[in-house]
């Protein structure tokens, strides 16, 4: 298996989050996350910095099997179970936050599926330590909707605050939920960012594509995602999401944990 472009994956929290606080399939377990990172480096995968990534996509040696590890949001779970995963195994990853939303919560999700996300302290705790931070906007809106002076808030805004929190410039840029156009792209580049990373809708270096990683995923899931075609399969069976059903059934999804609802013990009011 060989590949040109580096395999980038997405994550969003690596946390135990049962599927009704969860609907998204957005948090994968921590021994989920580890005996994934295991794999990859077992499969020879190289891990990349962001600086590597970067350096390495504009001179053209990037090696042949590498792959960039990402974080969108900044769930406090990253922080918690995937940080000290990574550190263990010298592998470094790069974490996409809402600027003004740090030490907040993702509050663009409805009430019951909202999680708490890293503070300040600890988003510079991890970024000296390997996870190096990036930009996400300000409050994760589509950037696709919002006008021309929103827009330089949501990049070039998100940019300085990201920079006087972290005391460094910031490097990348992750779309919030994925979406860009021209105008997104044009201005992300404007704001001074060396990169921007999108999902399954690729465009180059300011749009990069990601492999989403999620809850219910399995091993086999997991490493069918590796392979160099996952990309344009994805891409086929996204226009026909009965294909990807399919697939999943085909292939298995990961059990997921449900909150119960334990009933009173005897006699309490
Ligand atoms: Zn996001």
């Amino acid at each position: 298996m060989s590949r040109r472009a580096p395999l980038v994956l997405m994550y969003h929290g690596v946390d135990r989050v049962p599927e009704d606080r969860d609907p998204y399939a957005m948090f994968v377990t921590p021994d989920a996350f580890r005996a994934q990172i295991e794999h990859l480096l077992e499969e020879g995968f190289v891990p990349l910095s962001e600086q590597a990534f970067v350096e390495g996509r504009r001179s053209g040696t990037l090696p042949s099997r590498s792959v960039l590890i990402t974080f969108d949001d900044g769930y406090v779970g990253v922080g918690e179970h995937a940080a000290p995963v990574l550190e263990s195994f010298g592998v470094p990853s790069v974490l996409y936050v809402p600027a003004a939303l740090v030490g907040g919560c993702s509050d663009w999700l409805e009430p019951r599926h909202r999680h708490p996300l890293m503070s300040g302290e600890e988003l510079r705790a991890v970024d000296r330590r390997g996870m190096a931070v990036g930009a996400h906007g300000t409050d994760h809106r589509d950037l696709t909707r919002v006008s021309g002076d929103e827009l330089r808030r949501q990049t070039a805004g998100a940019r300085r605050a990201l920079g006087e929190l972290l005391g460094r410039p910031v490097t990348s840029f992750a779309f919030p939920f994925g979406s860009h156009d021209a105008r997104v792209r044009a201005a992300v580049r404007a704001a001074g960012y060396e990169t921007a990373f999108a999902v399954h809708e690729a465009d180059g270096g300011f749009a990069v594509g990601r492999v989403d990683v999620n809850a219910v995923d399995t091993m086999r899931t997991f490493r069918l995602k590796l392979h160099p075609l996952y990309p344009r399969a994805r891409r086929v069976s996204g226009r026909v999401p009965a294909v990807r059903r399919v697939v999943h059934d085909l292939l298995g999804r990961a059990p997921r944990e449900r909150t119960v609802d334990l009933p009173d013990p005897a006699g309490a009011r």
